[in-house]
């Protein structure tokens, strides 16, 4: 029988994991511990690091796992490194499911950057209303930037940030395009800077900057070695049945 071990954190995964539930699948979702209160999954979760490369092939190899699927956050550069090097040790068949990055479009005002370092560069020095479209691990770059008002969201409630002048909201999405121009207007945001992380749930807010005229400081994603991809659960599940992904 097959074993499958998930590495989650996404809508992605968490679609995957039903998918996989509903097939009967012997499958575990991983998490890395990030929020207080990640979303009741399908199927069995773990949750924490795995030590590196060697204790994530040691796990794949204690727990018999025979298919190893990386559906982590395209930011989560690390963990998708480790798991090629891991499956590889381990003598695992690796899959990573993944979603386009999106594109700037007619009436966008996007300004590329390679980091959060980059970012805070592109803000420039006079004082602006900025939304920080960032997880809580990502914003230690913009303490350097005092000068600035940040409107930022997490997940969890969170200790303040060392942000001098910020206001944060606690919110998981998927967002609408109606409650992120709300959200804009209500604070009065003058840019936006937010991930290329693709996919529709994190969408909205391009879309009322790209209404309101502003610009999108858009961080580029890290690159992450090459390995075999799917765009959609069902070429997962194709995978998984033929070790073969179609219609890529
Ligand atoms: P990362 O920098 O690539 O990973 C750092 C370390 O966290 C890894 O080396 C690994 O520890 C552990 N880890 C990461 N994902 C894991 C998983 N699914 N299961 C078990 N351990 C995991 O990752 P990150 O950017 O901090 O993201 C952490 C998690 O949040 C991921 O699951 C990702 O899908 C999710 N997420 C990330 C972002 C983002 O913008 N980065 C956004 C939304 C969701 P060990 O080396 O000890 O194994």
């Amino acid at each position: 029988m097959r074993h499958i071990l998930l590495l989650g954190g996404t809508t992605e995964a968490s679609a995957l994991a039903t998918a996989l539930a509903t097939r009967g699948e012997h499958a575990v979702l991983s998490y890395a511990g990030r929020t207080d209160h990640p979303r009741a999954q399908a199927i069995p979760t773990r949750v924490g690091g795995f030590g590196g490369i060697e204790g994530l092939a040691e796990y794949l190899t204690r727990e018999g796992v025979t298919h190893l699927v990386d559906a982590t956050h395209p930011f989560a550069a690390r963990i998708s490194a480790n798991a090629i090097a891991a499956a590889e040790l381990a003598g695992v068949p690796l899959l990573a499911l993944t979603r386009p990055a999106w594109e700037a479009g007619p009436g966008d005002r996007w300004i590329r950057v390679a980091d959060t370092a980059e970012a805070v560069v592109a803000l420039g020095t006079e004082a602006a209303r900025v939304f920080l479209a960032l997880g809580r691990q990502t914003i230690g770059d913009f303490g350097h930037a005092t000068q600035h008002f940040y409107l930022l969201r997490f997940v969890d409630p969170a200790a303040p940030p060392a942000l001098p002048h910020h206001h944060l909201v606690v919110d998981r999405g998927p967002f609408t395009l109606a409650g992120e121009l709300a959200l804009l207007r209500e604070h009065r945001v003058q840019v936006v800077v937010a991930k290329n992380a693709g996919g529709s749930g994190a969408r909205a807010k391009l879309d009322a900057a790209r209404a309101l005229g502003l610009p999108v400081v858009m961080i580029d994603r890290p690159a992450i070695p090459d390995r075999p991809q799917a765009s959609s659960v069902a070429q997962v599940l194709d995978w998984l049945d033929h070790r073969v992904v179609r219609g890529v």
